[in-house]
């Protein structure tokens, strides 16, 4: 499956809609609305909660997604919380949090749960029968992804959650998740790429280091986004809105208050839209790579010319790595930039083919 339009894949509501609280009209209403902001396929994103709420809210995106005729696509629950460390809890309720056992994960089982963020580093402690949480979910085809953690092993995991934020992070005497995600080719990298999230370099940085293929833009947006609300009650704390951030009274950044569509014009802002495009043209070349490959085996003559195409869209991606500069913000063109993300082919497809 191919589309033009985004992907999200961690995204906690807008429109004033909280999924967490949700019923399956509400979910319906993002999913229409959120298409006419150019994304067409969605993981609705649940915060820790009780286990009660957790299984009800699951149910409602299911159903939702069944009744579903039109909208962004619901693909299925990204499941972030309940197996989380203390030590990076962010804007969750650490009253919630369990131990992250194949026992405790099984009273919220459900197949719509297709992304779960967890603390690997908790996970291992708990061994069974020589399995322990990750490789269960990634025997059930559940992508585990590293988040609201401090350990610098991932193994196991396909990918982290919302780069640099709520994990711990770079320092040259010892490892940490955001060195060992930096490092891994391997991982997938989540970025909330709003101007606020992550700084200049440090977004920089992540692009320099990481496969194009592996950094998937998300929002992690809150009920906020595309609001007028100047506060609201999310992961059972109130949250102050100003217009351009969301925080709570102690004034941890919470969530992001722009869609994916809008935080991705502000990276623009940050990177010149030229290498933006080339970034984008390497992902879809990689995903048609990877689809062909899987269809028609290497010995095929459309392996090859994906294989050239790839090649060239690689060439041309490393000649604009040098594009990326402080003075590309001044060229910054908001049409263009628009431009450039209605043709935008988000990767998580690869991810999920
Ligand atoms: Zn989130």
């Amino acid at each position: 499956m191919i589309t033009k339009l985004l992907i999200e894949q961690h995204f906690h509501g807008a429109y004033g809609v909280d999924f967490n609280k949700a019923n399956v009209n509400d979910v319906l209403e993002v999913a229409n609305k959120i298409k006419k902001d150019g994304v067409g396929g969605i993981f609705p994103t649940l915060v820790t909660d009780s286990i009660e709420n957790t299984q009800k809210q699951i149910k409602v995106i299911k159903e939702a997604s069944k009744k579903q005729k039109d909208g962004a696509k619901i693909f299925g629950v990204h499941l972030e919380g309940i197996f989380l460390n203390p030590e990076k809890k962010g804007i969750h309720n650490p009253v919630h949090f369990l131990e992250p056992t194949i026992e405790n994960f099984k009273k919220i089982a459900d197949d719509f749960i297709r992304i779960v963020t967890l603390a690997p580093e908790l996970c291992r402690t708990y061994m069974k029968n020589g399995e322990n949480l990750i490789t269960y979910l990634k025997n059930k085809g559940i992508k585990v992804q590293a988040g609201h953690c401090i350990g610098g092993d991932l193994a196991g995991c396909d990918g982290v959650t919302h780069m640099f934020n709520a994990m711990s992070g770079i320092n040259h005497r010892t490892k940490s998740t955001a060195l060992s995600a930096l490092i891994n080719d391997s991982l997938y990298a989540e970025v909330i790429a709003d101007g606020y999230h992550v700084n200049d370099d440090a977004l920089k940085l992540l692009f320099k280091s990481k496969p194009a293929d592996k950094i998937l833009l998300i929002s992690d947006s809150l009920p906020c986004a595309r609001t007028n609300l100047s506060s609201f009650v999310f992961a059972d704390e109130k949250v102050y809105f100003d217009g351009e951030k969301a925080t709570s009274a102690q004034g941890t950044l919470a969530g992001s208050s722009k869609l994916l569509g809008n935080a991705m014009i502000k990276n623009n802002v940050k990177i010149n839209p030229e290498f933006i495009s080339h970034y984008n043209n390497l992902k879809s070349a990689c995903f048609r790579f990877n689809a062909v490959k899987a269809k028609y085996g290497p010995n095929s003559s459309e392996y090859v010319n994906a294989f050239k195409e790839r090649q060239i869209a690689e060439t041309l991606y490393a000649n604009a790595k040098g594009l990326i500069s402080d003075n590309s913000r001044n060229a910054f063109n908001e049409d263009s930039a628009k431009s450039i993300l209605k043709s935008y082919t988000n990767n998580v497809h690869s991810w999920y083919a």
